[in-house]
């Protein structure tokens, strides 16, 4: 029996990326996948500029841009077309680069394969994680001291024992069904086909767009659900999804003939894989039970509308890391792991009912009151307006936890995916870059536990919080600078910001009890 602080089940995206982090907070981890070799279908392939800032925390984020597929200077985002490529009513928005100012790092895009591969060669670095590819984990249990994980290749059998378990193994999770966790969500009924396909001709048909990595196709007759074409590449690579009628007897067939008809035009290509996926969303009611937790797709799933999924897992694996690490190490309480699963569900269910079914139902509704008719101008008008509004609705995707345990947020503050991206400095939000007097940006400054950013502050409130955490063992970075500039946009001289770079809490001077703010941010029980 081998002992870690985490096994981790699943040795996708998530959970490589949470065993690597973890791994260089010096926590010994197992992973176990039970696949070999990397599936090569192009899917999860825009990463947020949010998750590129993990990467770069990581040190990998040059290795991710240097494995993309398509070059730097390629416009990553998405151009909506009316009922086929060659309707001629189209509308290209403007992609992530509106909030750019809100992240330390830009958006890339790249396969899914290529992003983990990235991810595995970092991990191979650490001698404290252990990985059991070729392995499937078969049962999992636990009791108050531990959680324990079967796991068999042929027919040998071994048990990983650990602090705690995470189930990152996919949608069909084991460790989720074992752990007994329910899900709920909305199904939409709809079966969707992916094909993954080279055409060159296809390739010469999208000259007349700008240049985008999304094509997205709005057929009156879908109501509301997506045909969209993904670049792979900036030569002949592509993906396609497009829901397949019911009663198609051969779906795959189906799928191929469906290339043509969101084309507009008859597409010669060559097809590399076909897939199907149901098209619903459905979450996980709680990511834990006891010492066991679930991320990224095990916890939950959507259509790949938007593109959050990996990024949504990345999230929860950065979100849990820290938390695990803090409990392990004996500076917070088990407390602070009940808040992993509210502030991460609640976010995956905005997205889940306010992005992603709220543009099936947003499209749906223009499409049932508005056609092209007699004057198309004013149709195209509108076709641009309603385009727009997408791009706007993908704006206000701002992660917040205003109203976890772990934040001292406002009063009656909720979780939630959807915000406004500002430069002030709000507790329960994702801290926005400024750069320092000494020319460094202050994500370089944050340290890997807390920091305590102290602009134009009092000594005293600096001391007063920095002592508290020092007696707790909290490990604490102070960043002190003046109120000029870019800073001056944080609206407040003192930010206290966690390990994943969310705003725990901010003030003008120290807070009333300095040691109850901390006791209660990392669910420790009162002095
Ligand atoms: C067709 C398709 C298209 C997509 N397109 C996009 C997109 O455009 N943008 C986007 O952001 N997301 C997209 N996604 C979603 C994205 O790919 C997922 O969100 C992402 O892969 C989640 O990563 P994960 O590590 O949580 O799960 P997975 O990638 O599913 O990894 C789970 C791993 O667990 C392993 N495993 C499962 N059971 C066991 C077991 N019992 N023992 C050991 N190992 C086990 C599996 O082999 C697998 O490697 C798409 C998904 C699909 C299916």
């Amino acid at each position: 029996m081998e002992e870690y602080n985490a096994v981790i089940v699943g040795g996708g995206p998530v959970g490589m990326a949470l065993a690597l982090d973890l791994g260089l907070r010096g926590q010994r981890c197992a992973v176990v996948e039970k696949r070999t070799e990397l599936s090569l279908i192009p899917k999860g392939q825009g990463l947020s500029q949010r998750s590129v800032e993990h990467f770069w925390r990581w040190g990998i984020s040059d290795e991710l841009r240097a494995a993309r597929s398509l070059p730097g200077d390629f416009g990553i985002g998405q151009v909506t077309v009316y009922d086929q490529l060659q309707s001629g009513i189209w509308d290209a928005l403007p992609g992530r680069e509106l909030i750019q100012r809100y992240y330390f790092q830009k958006n890339v895009r790249l396969p899914q394969y290529r992003t983990e591969e990235v991810i595995r060669r970092r991990v191979a670095q650490l001698p404290n994680i252990d990985t059991f590819f070729g392995w499937t984990a078969v049962d999992v249990a636990q009791d108050d001291r531990s959680a324990s994980v079967v796991i068999e290749r042929a027919s040998t059998k071994r048990t990983l024992t650990g602090d705690y378990v995470i189930g990152s193994d996919g949608g069909r999770s084991l460790v989720r069904e074992n752990a007994g966790i329910a899900r709920g969500g909305t199904d939409f009924g709809e079966l969707v086909a992916l094909v993954v396909f080279r055409s060159a001709e296809f390739n010469a048909l999208l000259e007349q767009f700008p240049k985008r990595t999304t094509y997205r196709v709005m057929a009156p007759d879908l109501q509301g659900y997506w045909m969209f074409f993904g670049r792979v590449d900036d030569e002949d690579q592509f993906f396609f999804h497009a829901p397949v009628p019911a009663d198609a007897p051969d779906p795959e067939r189906a799928a191929v003939e469906l290339i043509s008809v969101a084309a507009g035009e008859q597409v010669a290509c060559e097809i590399e894989h076909i897939g199907f996926w149901d098209l619903r969303v459905s979450v996980a009611e709680d990511y834990r039970v006891g010492r066991i937790f679930v991320a990224g797709d095990a916890a939950h799933t959507h259509p790949p509308y938007g593109g959050f999924g990996l990024n949504n897992g990345l999230e929860d694996a950065v979100n849990l890391s820290w938390k695990l690490d803090a409990v392990l190490r004996g500076w917070a309480g088990d407390a602070l792991l009940d808040t992993y699963s509210p502030e991460r569900g609640d976010v995956f269910r905005d997205v889940g009912e306010k992005l992603i079914a709220g543009w099936i139902l947003d499209d749906r509704r223009f499409l049932s009151t508005h056609a092209p008719g007699e004057d198309p101008d004013e149709f195209k008008k509108e076709f641009a307006e309603v385009s727009r509004g997408f791009g706007k609705r993908l704006s206000t995707f701002e992660p917040n936890y205003e109203g976890s345990a772990a934040v001292a947020g406002p009063a009656g503050g909720r979780n939630g995916a959807i915000g406004t991206h500002t430069m002030t400095a709000r507790a329960g939000h994702h801290l926005s870059p400024v750069q320092l007097t000494s020319g460094e940006n202050v994500f370089e400054t944050l340290g890997t536990g807390f920091t305590l950013i102290g602009l134009d502050a009092d000594d005293s409130a600096v001391t007063a919080i920095a002592d508290v955490a020092r007696a707790l063992g909290i490990p604490l970075a102070v960043v002190r600078d003046d109120r000029r500039g870019e800073r001056a946009e944080y609206a407040t001289r003192l930010i206290l910001v966690r390990p994943d770079q969310f705003v725990a809490w901010t003030g003008d001077t120290a807070p009333d009890d300095a040691g109850t703010m901390w006791r209660r941010l990392l669910g420790l029980p009162r002095a």
